[in-house]
């Protein structure tokens, strides 16, 4: 029996469109909108029509071979890839849930999805309901009721931890959908966790690079299916020139996360012995149990609260000079940013208080630079405002 190769050597070589007669080792840009019709002389088709590619809203070569790349790093039957994270969130809930259906969610999802439920989803008569993590990882509610349900695995920016793999046993029968951008698939591949779909915000760690915006689901083919005939009615495919982009950056993935995972891990402690009230999933606080069950890694990302006001929170991230202020994560760049005024304006300032939203909690996505370097850049800005 032919041994399965590591996801570290998968990510380099499947997928790939290699031409005998060209040579290439890489599949190239089709940057193309139109292909011949009727095409009875190709041999490469589109997965999700068993055809010829003809048109690139509905399949197009180069984000089918990005497709297929991704879903062999998360073991899964198959992928699609969207034009943003939020593309690819849409369409799903749009596709699984109909009028009448019952979706459970976190109350602390990212502005921008927590804005989609609560403000689009709910008008299509579709019941949303919002519920603490704690509450949820406790599993109290009725498993029954619910179609679907849809959770982050670490909860942007406040890095409580998703007990999926309990979620997984206690709610069978919903489909189970798990926003995973904070961990990428290096610290947790869900379907393996028992979850029916992931999706990934392919602009943070499958990027790294911050030079695309994306989304990828990966799921059953059955599953997949369907969320690819309601890709083709939304036109919410990913561009090829995207998909080329990040069938690159995706090679590096494995490289860059492991070490943003130990740099991480090593400025959340060296935080939180200066006395500093620090979120990060590695640190021994109540979800520590859960990300160590749930998680290969603990993720590069780390939440922590000065306990100042606005102005001090400006004034520590000005004076910083390697760490760069900008609202994402997942890049090769350390960046920082304060969810208050960037990812969570859409909620209103007393949901953001009761969430652990403050004005001083600042997010710092670590890049590669030197842990050493990170962690003094910090601390000089930190001696600064006091
Ligand atoms: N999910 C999470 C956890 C995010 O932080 C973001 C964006 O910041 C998204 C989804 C949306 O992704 P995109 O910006 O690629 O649409």
């Amino acid at each position: 029996m032919v041994k399965r190769k590591s996801q570290e050597t998968r990510v380099i070589h499947e997928g790939e469109l290699a031409n005998p007669e060209i040579g290439n080792i890489h599949t190239p840009l089709f940057g193309d909108s139109v292909f011949i019709y009727p095409n009875k002389k190709s041999k490469i088709i589109d997965k999700y029509r068993d055809l010829p590619f003809i048109y690139s809203r509905l399949g197009n070569p180069t984000v089918q071979s990005l497709e297929e790349k991704y879903a062999s790093v998360e073991n899964a039957e198959s992928a699609l890839a969207f034009s943003s994270g939020m593309s690819a969130i849409s369409t799903t809930i749009l596709t699984i849930l109909k009028p009448g259906d019952r979706l459970l969610t976190v109350s602390s999802l990212y502005g921008q999805t927590l804005d989609l439920l609560q403000n689009d989803i709910s008008k299509l008569g579709i019941k949303v309901d919002f519920m603490d993590i704690d509450r949820i990882n406790s599993i109290e509610f009725d498993t029954k009721k619910y179609k679907a349900v849809f959770v982050e695995s670490i909860i942007n920016p406040t890095l409580e931890v998703t007990d999926l793999k309990k979620l997984s046993r206690e709610a069978p029968n919903a489909i189970k959908i798990v926003d995973a951008s904070m961990a990428s698939p290096v610290n947790q591949n869900p379907l393996e966790l028992g979850f029916d779909l992931v999706i990934h915000s392919a602009t943070k760690y499958i990027s790294g690079m911050d030079d695309v915006v994306g989304g990828l689901i990966a799921g059953s083919k059955d599953l997949i299916r369907e969320i690819a005939a309601k890709r083709k009615a939304l036109g919410t495919i990913m561009d090829p020139y995207t998909a080329h982009v990040l069938s690159k950056n995706i090679k590096t993935m494995y490289l860059r996360v492991n070490k943003q995972n130990n740099s991480a891990f090593f400025i959340a402690n060296k935080l939180e012995k200066m006395g500093i009230k620090v979120n990060y999933p590695g640190l021994k606080n109540k979800y520590y149990g859960i990300a160590k069950d749930n998680l290969r890694g603990f993720g590069g990302v780390i939440s922590f609260d000065l306990g100042v006001d606005y102005e001090k929170s400006q004034k520590f991230m000005d004076r910083l000079e390697i760490i760069k202020k900008a609202p994402t994560f997942g890049g090769v760049e350390s960046l920082i940013t304060l969810p208050w005024e960037t990812s969570h304006t859409y909620i209103t300032p007393e949901h953001r208080k009761k969430i652990g939203i403050t004005e001083s909690l600042l997010r710092l996505s670590v890049g590669i630079e030197d842990k050493f370097d990170i962690f003094n850049d910090l601390k000089n800005s930190l001696k600064k405002i006091k």
